[in-house]
């Protein structure tokens, strides 16, 4: 390998200078933020500053229109792929509120989101459909890291489901999807110690050199769980603060208001 390939080599994911507006109004004004694989970073913030309306942007929703800037997944920029192509590439988000499908088995939606995008990652070359007994044995083995009854695998996906119950699938979707890069927007909201422990324990166990973590939460509590080397604050649409995990004790003590708007300034 010749020499400063590695410089050269795309980063897993870069954002940069990201506008993004909904119903005609901007909510991110300028994000930029740089994620390789194996890292996990963490958007802290107040209600309302954004956080999700940047995992929103980055699924490739389309009521959350970029206006300026870029998304870049290892080296291409995602913004004119929709969500199917985005999740197919490998992107994942866990939704802070997850949509109940009934009418759709968890083990259905699970076998034809992953059938999907085996299939693309097969598009040039020959890989076919998970078989049913391997795929139940996967789907098993997952529910059981987190500790979900068997039985959900026949429930209708997140029909009458808990708060917790919820999360848990997201992260079952997480676990069987084996995405590069996830996006789990406040997983840890809703969720009572025993459960915060099970999920974060499942996201641990998911957690690999190839895949890259935007954990997006309001609290630190998850944070003594998932360890993220990075953290940032978004506040009214714009990243004020980022820094290390030192930075989420700081906030658990001292609350948001402390933080101004500023310019990406990194507080050692
Ligand atoms: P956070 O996740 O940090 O609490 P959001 O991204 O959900 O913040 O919201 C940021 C701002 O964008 C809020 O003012 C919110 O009302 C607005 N917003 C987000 N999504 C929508 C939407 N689908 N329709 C209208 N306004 C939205
Ligand atoms: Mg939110």
């Amino acid at each position: 390998m010749r020499e400063g390939a590695i410089e050269d080599m795309p980063s897993h994911l870069e954002i940069k200078n990201l506008h993004v507006q909904v119903e005609g109004k901007e909510i991110l004004k300028g994000i930029d933020l740089t994620i390789d694989s194996g890292q996990i970073h963490a958007i802290m913030g107040p209600n309302g500053s954004g956080k999700s309306t940047l995992a929103n942007a980055l699924a490739g929703h389309p009521k959350y229109g970029v206006t300026q800037g870029d998304v870049l997944f290892k080296g291409s920029s995602i913004l004119s792929w929709g969500p199917d192509a985005r999740a197919q590439a490998g992107i994942f988000l866990a939704f802070q509120y997850p949509m109940a499908i009934p009418g759709v088995t968890v083990a259905n939606f699970l076998r034809t989101a992953l059938n999907a995008k085996r299939k693309a990652a097969g598009a040039n070359g020959d890989a076919k459909a998970i078989s049913i007994p391997e795929f139940r044995k996967l789907m098993l083995s997952k529910m059981q890291l987190l500790r979900l009854d068997p039985s959900f695998a026949t429930r209708y996906l997140n029909d009458g489901f808990s708060g917790g119950e919820k999360k848990r699938v997201e992260i079952l979707q997480m676990a069987v999807l084996n995405p590069e890069l996830a996006v789990l927007d406040e997983t840890d909201s809703g969720l009572d110690i025993d459960a915060l422990r099970i999920v974060s324990e499942g996201v641990n166990a998911v957690m690999n050199p190839r895949l890259g973590i935007l954990l997006i939460t309001h609290y630190q509590r998850i944070l003594n769980y998932i360890k993220p080397q990075f953290i940032h604050v978004l506040v009214n649409g714009k990243i004020a603060v980022s820094g290390g995990p030192e930075l989420a004790l700081q906030l658990e003590e001292r609350g948001y208001d402390w933080i101004k708007e500023g310019n990406g300034q990194v507080v050692n």
